[in-house]
């Protein structure tokens, strides 16, 4: 039996998403625009999906726009509220720890001649509030922060930062992908103009993710064609992949707590057990201000990708990072941010734990550690 510790990369649905998105696959293929019983039904499928969804975001059934993922849900925030921006308040505020799925789409737009100000982060990967402050001018139109990150889990202080940001005046969105379905998500408490999530970090299916967009939020759509999510994305819907976005967060609704505790629980068993089992290793990022399910460690001296394939051949999965950035050699821009060297970016594994990990897996992982590290130490050091 396979043992997967990479629930930050993706997860696996549950058994119940998966039995709601086979009958819907059967019985609610009608086009939701469609006028006649099929359509209707399948309508009134995808706006039951879109009130359970919008409970576990804390924001109104209309604020939610179903997208085919967090990375399209950042860009249609970004490419939606920008155009309405006047040419002399064209600044961004960020951070140095984005996924690409920010990153990117703003690094164009600089291209562009839009003025981009990333705010560092200390060395636990955290963000002072009055370092974003001290970032706002006149100008600034937008911040956009990732909530919590997808490689150390760290979270940042937005319920410091969101607040100071409205009294501003200024645009707020946050990527919450990692976030959402892990600890509390408040839209309208926080307070948010935007958020991002995507459906498989919580049990849900790939292809399919939201963005709240708070009501009276100026908005173009940036995906047009079409009358479909109240003219802000065309596009016939993905009716059954947001049904099964719907049912993943009322599965992950009602005992949010109690599983994030259970769940850290076992990260901190698997942290105690390296931390006394395999010599010089130490943890990326703030331990306090954490997902509950993460656990970035670097092993000093050993080359990560080596170790992630020998834990995979010892049949666990985990990551070098991020997942799209699996795979390439370039460390991680994140850990660097925290002021790691290359190398010991490169010498980093991250474990992300989820639904199904139990206690006994955890005890099998720490069997095998200490022998592959001293084994891939010694293969890197020759
Ligand atoms: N933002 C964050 C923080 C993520 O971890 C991911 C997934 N790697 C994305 C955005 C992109 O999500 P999706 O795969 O749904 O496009």
């Amino acid at each position: 039996m396979r043992i997967y510790l990479d629930h930050n990369a993706t997860t696996p649905l549950r058994e119940e998403v998966q039995e709601a998105m086979l009958r819907a696959l059967r019985d609610r293929f009608g086009n939701p625009s469609s006028t006649h019983a099929e359509g209707a039904a399948a309508r009134a499928a995808l706006e039951r999906a879109r009130a359970q969804v919008a409970v576990l975001v804390g924001c109104e059934p209309s604020e939610v726009l179903f997208t085919a993922g967090a990375s399209e849900a950042n860009s249609t925030a970004l490419y939606g509220v920008l155009p309405q921006v006047p040419a002399d308040k064209r600044h961004i505020v960020t951070s140095t720890v984005e996924h690409p799925s920010v990153d990117e789409p703003l690094a164009a737009l600089e291209r562009q001649g839009w003025r981009i100000t990333r705010v560092p982060v200390d060395g636990e990967g955290l963000l002072a509030p009055e370092a974003v402050l001290a970032a706002l001018t006149p100008q600034t139109a937008l911040v956009s922060l990732l909530w919590a990150n997808n490689e150390t889990g760290v979270v940042q202080p937005l319920e410091q930062i969101a607040p100071l940001l409205r009294e501003r005046g200024v645009l707020f969105h946050t990527d919450a992908t990692q976030r959402l379905g892990k600890q509390p998500v408040a839209f309208h408490r926080l307070p948010a103009d935007l958020l991002s999530a995507s459906a498989h970090k919580l049990n849900g299916p790939k292809g399919i993710g939201m963005l709240a967009l708070r009501k009276g939020v100026s908005f173009e759509p940036w995906l047009r064609g079409g009358p479909q999510e109240r003219r802000r994305r065309g596009g016939t819907e993905n009716v059954v992949g947001a049904i099964g976005f719907g049912v993943a967060c009322e599965l992950a609704k009602p005992d949010l707590e109690a599983r994030a505790q259970a769940i850290a629980r076992l990260r901190d068993r698997l942290w105690e057990g390296l931390a006394t089992k395999v010599p010089c290793v130490r943890r990326n990022g703030s331990a306090r201000y954490l997902l509950p399910n993460t656990l970035n460690v670097e092993f000093a001296g050993v080359a990560g990708e080596a170790l992630q394939q020998a834990l995979d051949l010892a049949g666990v999965a985990v990551s070098t990072g991020a997942a799209c950035a699996s795979g390439s050699l370039q460390p991680s821009h994140v850990l660097l941010a925290l002021g790691r060297s290359p190398a010991q970016a490169r010498a980093s594994l991250r474990f992300s734990l989820g639904w199904g990990v139990s206690d006994a897996q955890i005890d099998q992982v720490l069997a095998l550690l200490p022998d592959l590290v001293a084994r891939v130490r010694e293969a890197s050091a020759e």
